[in-house]
């Protein structure tokens, strides 16, 4: 039976992208019903200027699966982030962003295989904020006064709420992921000495989760001392679980370890749906020029074919990039040695060349 997915061709380099994954993702053998819905800067004029118009959420509550390019955020238009729209209203809490080395891929460590787990809902991303100067800051400033604690008059103030039920779901998702996938170690992020009760609540739920799961290791680490041992010795890590700013710093600094955007994807898991993407934005420069680099977003349908339980399909597609990737001929400006080297090719014949490796005939 063919799988129903939303697919969001989004905008900048999006489409091209798109249209390259969805090629080697039917390539594979595997039946998909696309569900295609456009999305983004192109077309807000026609839905009142909203960039994420409601049929689209509804699409994606429908299928439960969307496969999704990146979106231009609309810089003073009003509008929110197309990207924190779709976290709030699908409650997607959990954000994955596998960080893997593949031969051929200009970096300074080989053998890097780290899951970072990030929490999306809580923490200084919560949006709770008060401005510098405003009745509320000084109304809070005041209260704070009231309650043992000193903050200067003139500061602005970031809220950050981590709750025992937000902790709970990622790090019982970290242990699910882990497990579907085989991983052998969770280890939990946290700066539990100075916060105590954001993150050492953190810490303390964590391992009262860790001992419902004792089939699979657990640790924990400060997040600095975590950052220093991820350069020294990646290879000691395996799956990371961190509250949001951590997370989007650690798994940035992950992506660094193993060469960067054009390889890096990722997928965001919530109570209504499952949405994977590449880690990187629009690139708005390259749009239409079949030059970006399609294997992010690639390896994020890899990431969507283990999530529909796809999993030989997605150990053959994983393999057929990496060995284009180890050929290195085949690849875009951005794998080459240099970024003006002119064998690079473009994004749709990178996809010619997977398909060809995975023994479809190229259309
Ligand atoms: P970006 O990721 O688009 O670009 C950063 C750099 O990486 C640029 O030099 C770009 O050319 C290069 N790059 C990115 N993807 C590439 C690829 N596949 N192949 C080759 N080179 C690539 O980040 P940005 O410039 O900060 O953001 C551009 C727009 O994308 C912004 O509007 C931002 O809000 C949006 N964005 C969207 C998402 C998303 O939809 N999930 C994520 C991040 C940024």
């Amino acid at each position: 039976m063919a799988h129903s997915v939303t697919l969001i061709p989004g905008d900048g380099i999006g489409p091209e992208l798109t249209e390259a994954t969805r090629r080697v993702l039917e390539s594979t053998g595997v039946a998909f019903d696309w569900d295609v819905q456009e999305a983004g800067a192109d077309v807000m004029d026609e839905h009142g200027g909203n960039p994420l118009p409601e049929h689209v959420l509804d699409s994606i509550i429908r299928n439960g699966v969307a496969l999704k390019g990146p979106i231009t955020t609309p810089v003073g238009t009003g509008f929110r982030s197309v990207n924190v729209t779709l976290r709030k209203t699908l409650d997607l809490y959990g954000q994955v962003r596998p960080c893997k080395s593949y031969r051929g891929v200009r970096s300074r460590y080989e053998d890097v295989d780290l899951i970072v787990v990030r929490e999306a809902t809580e923490d200084l991303y919560a949006g709770i904020e008060y401005e510098q100067g405003s009745d509320e800051a000084r109304e809070l400033i005041e209260w704070i006064g009231a309650h043992g604690g000193t903050v200067r008059p003139d500061s602005g103030i970031s809220i950050k709420p981590i709750s025992v039920t937000g902790t709970r779901r990622i790090v019982e998702f970290a242990f699910d992921y882990a497990r579907r996938n085989g991983r052998r170690k969770v280890t939990a992020v946290h700066k539990a000495n100075i916060m105590k009760f954001s993150d050492g609540l953190w810490l303390h739920v964590a391992r009262e989760v860790a001992e419902q799961n004792t089939d699979i290791e657990f640790e924990d680490r400060i997040v600095d001392n975590l950052c220093m041992q991820l350069v020294q010795r990646p290879e000691e890590y395996d799956v990371l679980v961190l509250p949001n700013l951590y997370g989007d710093i650690v798994s940035d600094l992950c992506a660094g370890l193993v060469g960067g955007l054009g390889i890096a994807p990722g997928a965001n898991f919530g109570t209504k749906a499952a949405v994977f993407e590449p880690t990187h934005g629009s690139a708005p420069k390259y749009a239409g020029q079949n030059k970006a680099n399609p294997m992010a977003m690639m390896l994020s349908g890899v990431l969507m074919l283990r999530h529909l339980d796809e999993m030989e399909a997605a150990d053959r597609l994983e393999a057929a990039i990496a060995e284009v990737i180890a050929e290195g001929k085949s690849v875009t400006y951005d794998m080459k040695p240099t970024r003006d080297d002119p064998t690079a090719v473009g994004t749709s014949e990178v996809a010619d060349a997977i398909i060809e490796k995975l023994g479809a005939p190229v259309a």
